[in-house]
């Protein structure tokens, strides 16, 4: 194997996959974006989510921050030698990430300490296959932790729904329509938090295992291929409309697209089980492919539109200074878009009404997980006193001893929920900026302490990293590595809708108790 070559042509899949969407994923979204009401969120969400897949294309960058679990799929002739393939792939995911094509992601479970270059025991993840041909197969899926959280597996029969809850109850059986009932129920589930429109792969079958990796493997198909089995085709097509029927919408804004695509695979099962796993992809469904002859040449790319390379930008050298001249497009909003400029005030938070669009400028903080238990724990910092904390783990690269933001959209807020109410009463937070929607209990300390939740476009990494005007400090950098620290950004032009205002009322609530009612209809 010529191994020079080989890592040549891994690199290059990580930044394809990374950077550009495939073109059957865009298709959809720019399809259905037409069908989305002018004017409403769910038509500002798909705007500036196709302006971001543009610009994570010219300038070459991840299009959003969470680059994901790294999933490899890759079938080789039988004989070879998977090991040396191995150890190729993960070389090139080292430099793939020194070159920020990939964030840190890889954290060691017991320490707590990010390996700072991707690789660790189980990252990336291998899933080998062999095949009675020459040709080497190698297919990539970057899946970010936000849709992976949303991914479900249920056990036929089982009723779904809490007795009085908020999502219908239904008993679902062992049987293809009790397989829908469960496929629709992790749909309503994700509401936004999984950076929606979501594209489901599903597996009926298998143990709790395959389940779930069958379920994955069904993301490699096309999104317009038809399912070769007519009832699994007729269930696809059937998700896919009924899904659209929930008026969950991008982001869980509401409206028309909430499922771009749904594949359905089927492994035989136990006579006692019966299993149903949905892996949930979010609109950044990033998947790459290389086939490579005995010499490591390349035969062909995959998942590729003709002549789609042809101007690639890699060869323009995309830089730091073209990151941030590109402008925004908001159309009609940027005129009724309020201005907010840091401090804030209180008086200007309580004035925010929920589905008010949002231009913020001025300093905000990130802060994620670590963080928030971190500051719940007694943690002291006094830097964010009064300000604004942003849930983003951004791509930061060190160049000439400065830094720069390469990507940074938000991250899925719910997860900060033990921790968020107590930090904006303790640090006096006037605004928290993240996706998918906070609970109850932050709702209440928003209304008793004037803040506000302000929802960023998930997965939008690229127009976020270019509102970054400057990086003024970093903390705790060392202590929770680079995705976890405390990044002090000023930002100039950045979009937000506010989703949860100070006086308790939350989209996030509407939607879910909406969404609720077509549910019930549909199962
Ligand atoms: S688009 Fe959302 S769910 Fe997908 S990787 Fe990015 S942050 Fe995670």
């Amino acid at each position: 194997m010529n191994c020079s070559n080989f890592h040549t042509h891994m690199l290059e899949l990580i930044r394809r996959t990374s950077a550009y969407l495939p073109p059957d994923v865009t298709n959809v979204i720019e399809t259905r974006q037409a069908f989305e009401a002018k004017g409403s969120k769910a038509d500002l969400a798909l705007r500036l989510v196709l302006q971001n897949i543009g610009l994570a294309k010219r300038q070459s960058a991840p299009i959003c921050q969470d680059t994901g679990t790294i999933n490899y799929f890759i079938t080789t002739p039988v004989g070879f030698n998977q090991l040396d393939l191995q150890e190729i792939c993960c070389d090139a995911v080292v430099e793939a990430t020194a070159k920020g094509y990939l964030r840190q992601n890889s954290v060691d479970c017991i320490t707590g300490r990010n390996t700072g270059n991707n690789l660790g025991a189980g990252s990336p993840v291998f899933h080998w296959h062999q095949h009675k041909k020459d040709t080497v197969d190698v297919r990539l899926i970057l899946k970010g932790g936000g849709c992976e959280n949303m991914s479900a597996q249920y056990s036929l029969p089982t009723t779904i729904g809490e007795p009085g809850g908020v999502s219908p109850r239904r008993r679902l059986d062992r049987d293809l329509d009790g397989v829908h009932g469960c496929i629709l129920d992790a749909v309503w589930q994700a509401q936004g938090k999984g950076c929606g429109p979501g594209f489901l792969g599903v597996c009926i079958g298998g143990d709790r295992a395959l389940g779930y990796e069958f379920a994955k493997e069904q993301l490699l198909r096309e999104v317009d291929d038809v399912n070769p089995l007519p009832e699994l085709a007729a269930l696809e097509a059937r998700i896919v409309e009924e899904a659209n029927r929930l008026n969950i919408g991008p982001m869980g804004f509401g409206g028309n697209l909430t499922v771009g695509g749904c594949k359905i695979g089927a492994r035989n099962r136990l006579p006692a089980s019966y299993f149903v796993s949905v892996a949930y992809m979010c609109w950044a469904y990033r998947r790459r492919g290389v086939v490579l002859d005995e010499s490591c040449d390349v035969v062909e790319w995959l998942y590729q539109a003709p002549g789609e390379f042809d101007n690639d930008p890699a060869s323009r050298a995309a830089s730091a200074a073209g990151l941030q001249t590109e402008s925004i497009q908001l159309g009609a909003d940027r005129k009724q878009a309020i201005t907010l400029n840091t401090p804030l005030s209180e008086t200007d938070v309580r004035k925010l009404k929920a589905g008010d669009v949002v231009l913020l400028n001025g300093t905000v903080f990130t802060g994620r997980d670590e963080v928030h238990k971190h500051l719940f724990k007694g943690g002291e910092l006094e830097a964010i006193k009064g300000g604004i904390i942003y849930h983003c783990g951004p791509v930061v690269l060190e160049e000439k001893g400065k830094h720069r933001v390469v990507a940074a959209g938000p991250t899925t807020s719910i997860r900060e929920e033990p921790y968020q109410a107590d930090v904006i009463a303790r640090f006096g937070v006037k605004a928290v900026i993240g996706k998918g929607g906070m609970g109850a209990k932050t709702s209440e300390a928003c209304k008793a302490h004037g803040c506000v939740y302000l929802h960023a476009i998930g997965g939008a990494a690229q127009i976020y990293a270019a509102c970054v005007r400057e990086v003024k400090n970093v903390y705790w950098k060392e202590k929770f590595g680079s995705p976890e620290a405390v990044w002090e950004l000023v930002v100039k032009d950045f979009p937000a809708v506010v989703t949860m205002d100070a006086h308790g009322r939350s989209l996030h609530a509407e939607v879910a108790e909406s969404s609720k009612k077509e549910l019930a209809a549909v199962l």
